[in-house]
């Protein structure tokens, strides 16, 4: 192990969050240093580079508000930018900022042990490195523990295998080759129609299907770039006061009681040009059993119109669980793939996997000889990446222990039993039922004023109190009981890995009642939070 590098604030991770926390908090004088296991920033679109990925939120709304300049400066080429090209908007930022200064590469973080006495983090990462900080900042995503499935004999498989969210920095060629890809969420149905194209035979393992909403992608112009720049203001304003921050405005009226030809225009119109924005039509998609009906059967009437085969079409449409319960995919040719003749859709609810063998995987009625096996099986949601390294708090507790019946903030932000520690976009937060981009933006922006605060005022401690936290979870689950949400089986629920406690883990209540919150929080002197000075070597309270 090697000496303690001191500094005010560290960061986890420098994707979206990590590195807008480094830009804000050094911007007010803190030292502050960002921890990144990758060799370059961008995060999600650092790991994620498959083929097809591509964000579902537009790209206008996926970038950074905070500076006017770089919000006209940079030039979207894609109304849904694709990887490649977040991550070039990611290093612009990094080099426009000249965040790398602050940032150290090839660093997973392992372990963060809270120092009671001198109100302090120390932080190893993997290669023996130590970090003594003030403040620790998570920014470690929602979506980054990746989760392979337990297939026997996967390790003796003789071709190549990937996952989705772990893809090589190197061209992968599968001219030719007979692919297999198990899993059909939001990386499978992106990946899936490229794929068709260069394989010489696709086998799709599926175990559930769920909805998809076409993209309705393609290239901006420059009258487009012109006009959203010349009131790019107002726009941040809309989104801000969406429910989701994506910009969409619900209709106010009830999807079931509306007038059945009126709603299938409304659907139609959405089907063919709004993406995600589809699940906000009616503003009681996903509150009513009656309004999300019409939503999911126009859906499966449209997956009867693309898919020619009729065993592969029963295959593909959802039944179940409300629309929109478990996320949407936003697609480019999604289900029309199934038509090609080199593509084949396995049932893996009526033949399980069985095992993989050097060539083939095998189900419990055939076997499938592959080539290359892609596993676009997902995350460990949430909780996977804040679970995964070592974080002890208070009296030797661990998060963990803390979280073992799910995870528990105040406000997604901040945790009792872990002083000084802070998640951005963390599990009680809007996270991804939002605009993520959005969502870590106000995160950061409040957390900044929250520690200056604290500093200008010699508090060196600020603990969520146990109370709060209480409160704040208990408003989270009520809120998604308003909603149809926990009848999906999905990873907002913890259904993404066997054993993991089913609790609803983002908040259902909005991004514009979310900031509400926040903003009395602070105007009621950070309520909730036990805040302390340190006096003669001990930290005492404040309030
Ligand atoms: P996901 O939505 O969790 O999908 C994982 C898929 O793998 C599901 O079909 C799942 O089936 C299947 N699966 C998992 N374990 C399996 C097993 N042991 N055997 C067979 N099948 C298995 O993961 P994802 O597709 O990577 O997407 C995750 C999230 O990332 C998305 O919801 C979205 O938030 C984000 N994302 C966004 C974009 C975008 O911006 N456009 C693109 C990609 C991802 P079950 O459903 O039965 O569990």
């Amino acid at each position: 192990m090697t000496a303690p590098e001191t500094v005010d604030v560290l960061v986890v991770g420098a994707g979206f969050a990590g590195m807008r926390a480094l830009h804000a908090l050094r911007g007010q004088g803190m030292s502050v240093v960002v921890l990144e296991a990758g060799d370059d920033v961008g995060g999600v679109w650092y790991w994620n580079r498959y083929p097809g990925a591509r964000c579902d939120v537009e790209s206008y709304d996926y970038s950074y508000s905070f500076s006017e300049e770089l919000e006209q400066e940079w030039r979207w080429n894609e109304r849904f930018a694709a990887q490649p090209e977040i991550l070039r908007y990611a290093q612009h930022v990094a080099d426009h900022f000249g965040l790398r200064r602050d940032i150290v590469f090839g660093q997973q973080m392992t372990s963060a042990t809270y120092d009671e006495q001198a109100a302090r983090w120390t932080v190893t990462t993997h290669t023996g490195r130590v970090w003594d900080a003030q403040f620790l900042v998570m920014a470690v995503g929602n979506l980054s523990a990746t989760k392979a499935p337990d297939i026997a004999g996967l390790d003796i498989f003789a071709g190549r295998v990937f996952h989705t969210a772990r893809w090589p920095h190197e061209p992968v060629d599968l001219t030719g080759l007979r692919v297999g890809v198990i899993g059909t969420g939001s990386s499978g149905a992106q990946l899936i129609p490229i794929v068709a194209q260069q394989t010489a035979h696709l086998t799709v393992f599926q175990r559930s299907a769920n909805f998809s909403i076409p993209a309705c992608n393609g290239p901006v112009s420059d009258e487009r770039d012109a006009e959203v720049k010349a009131a790019y203001a107002e726009r941040r304003a809309i989104a801000q006061n969406s429910p989701s921050g994506l910009g969409f405005m619900p209709d106010r009226a009830s999807a079931a009681a509306a007038d059945p030809e009126e709603r299938r225009a409304r659907f139609e119109q959405a089907w063919a040009g709004a993406g995600f924005g589809f699940l906000f039509t009616y503003h009681d998609l996903l509150l009513d059993e009656a309004s999300n009906a019409t939503a999911a059967e126009f859906c499966r009437e449209k997956i009867a119109a693309i898919v020619k085969d009729p065993r592969t079409r029963e295959l593909l449409t959802p039944h179940g669980f409300p629309f929109g319960g478990k996320r949407p995919s936003v697609d480019s040719g999604y289900f029309e793939t199934f038509n090609r003749d080199n593509v084949m859709l396995v049932d893996l609810r009526a033949t399980p996997i069985r095992d993989v063998t050097p060539t083939s995987l095998r189900t419990t009625d055939a076997e499938y000889p592959l080539d290359v096996l892609i596993l676009a099986t997902g995350f460990d949601a949430f909780t996977g990446a804040l679970l995964r390294p070592d974080i002890t708090g208070r009296g030797g507790h661990s998060l963990r222990e803390a979280w073992s019946t799910g995870p528990r903030t105040y406000l997604g932000l901040g945790v009792a039993g872990f002083p000084n520690l802070f998640v951005i976009a963390g599990p009680g937060s809007p996270s991804l039922l939002s605009n993520v981009l959005l969502s870590i933006e106000h995160h950061v922006d409040w957390l900044a004023v929250l520690l200056r605060t604290a500093v200008a005022d010699g508090i060196v401690e600020i603990e969520a109190t146990e109370e709060a936290q209480d409160r704040w979870v208990e408003h989270v689950n009520r809120r998604a009981q308003e909603t149809l949400y926990p009848r999906a089986p999905s990873y907002y629920m913890g259904d993404d890995l066997p054993g993991k406690p089913r609790v609803f883990m983002p908040y259902s209540g909005g991004v514009r009642d979310y900031r509400r919150i926040l903003e009395q929080v602070e105007r009621d002197g950070y309520e909730g939070f036990a805040l302390r000075r340190s006096l003669l070597g001990e930290t005492v309270p404040v309030r």
